[in-house]
């Protein structure tokens, strides 16, 4: 038994984008690869699992499929029907700034496998059967346990997520220890996917780029499909090095060494006295002399980036 949560990013900029620069089949080609994922996966046993989010700065109803909520196993019309109404609500914004906020639906993600786990390990047939039966509900129990498993898979299509970045990585912590395995198919620009391929490592699940909308299909049906117990008969994918470097929240981009806000944790290139993402105030009179004077701030200290995980 497996619980699979797929997000979708639903940004109608990013979406634009990648028409733009792939032809107008684009769209139809993701929505094809997604569906098709979804209904394999609820095809391979009766009793998996299936969920669906899509994330985006203007999307309110996050989940837009359960298979424990819905009597149709098909997602093809309901997954397609709602990702459009999401996009065509999304183009009338003015908001053209491209990105989305992954960390509130992979939030809600994890709280609904780790809510279907629950439901599945707890013995059905628990009628109280008194403290002689209770050894054998707990093997059973038990072996049940170890059957389940949660996954993530993650359709990205940007990177911009300097913001967020101490939130996602607590989150990709939180999943390792509750076995969540987090799985990234980035089809943005950037082929290092940013954050993204850090929680596919963290989790130990598998991150690739789709260069092509066509190569989606093929990455999630190979490498996604099946749990990561069984992935060693299948080609690996090139995870040879992650880059572990943080994201700036103010430029969001990658860097070795950089401020930390001691509120917020997020992380600034450059010393600004108030903190652009939660915007505390730090204390100038505390700033040192001289640049190479090995001093720290009473709010704000430089760590080398390397050394927060
Ligand atoms: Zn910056
Ligand atoms: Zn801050």
């Amino acid at each position: 038994m497996s619980t699979l949560s797929v997000l979708v990013e639903a940004s109608s900029c990013s979406w634009g984008k990648l028409t733009c620069q792939h032809g107008e089949r684009t769209i139809g080609i993701i929505l094809r690869a997604i569906v098709s994922f979804c209904n394999a996966h609820l095809g391979q046993s009766a009793s998996n699992q299936l969920l669906v989010f899509a994330y985006g700065k203007n999307v309110e109803k996050k989940m837009i499929y359960s298979s424990a909520r819905s009597e149709n196993r098909n997602t093809s019309h309901v997954v397609v029907e709602c990702l459009r109404e999401i996009l065509m609500g999304d183009c009338n914004n003015d908001d053209d700034v491209i990105g989305a906020p992954l960390g509130p639906a992979l939030a809600h993600a994890f709280c609904h496998m780790k809510k279907h786990s629950r439901v599945a390990t707890a013995d059905p047939c628990d009628d109280s059967l008194g403290p002689a039966a209770s050894s054998s509900n707990n093997d059973q129990s038990d072996s049940t346990k170890e059957k389940m498993t949660s996954r993530a898979v993650v359709t990205s299509m940007t990177q911009i997520m300097g913001s967020e970045h101490g939130s996602l990585m607590n989150l990709f912590f939180s999943a390792a220890k509750q076995c969540i395995c987090v799985d990234v198919v980035s089809m943005g620009d950037d082929s290092t996917g940013g954050i993204l391929q850090q929680a596919a490592d963290i989790t130990g699940g598998s991150f690739s780029h789709a260069q092509k909308p066509h190569d989606l299909l093929k990455i999630l049906m190979t490498n996604m499909l099946t749990d990561p117990s069984y992935r060693t008969a299948f080609s690996k994918l090139s995870n040879s090095s992650v880059d572990y470097r943080a994201s700036c929240a103010c430029h969001h981009t990658l860097v070795s060494s950089g401020w930390v806000c001691s509120i917020c944790l997020s992380v600034l290139c450059q010393y600004t006295p108030i903190c652009k993402v939660c915007r505390a105030a730090f204390t100038i009179t505390n700033l040192p002399k001289k640049p190479n004077r090995k001093r720290t701030l009473n709010f704000i200290r430089r760590y080398p980036i390397k050394s927060i995980r």
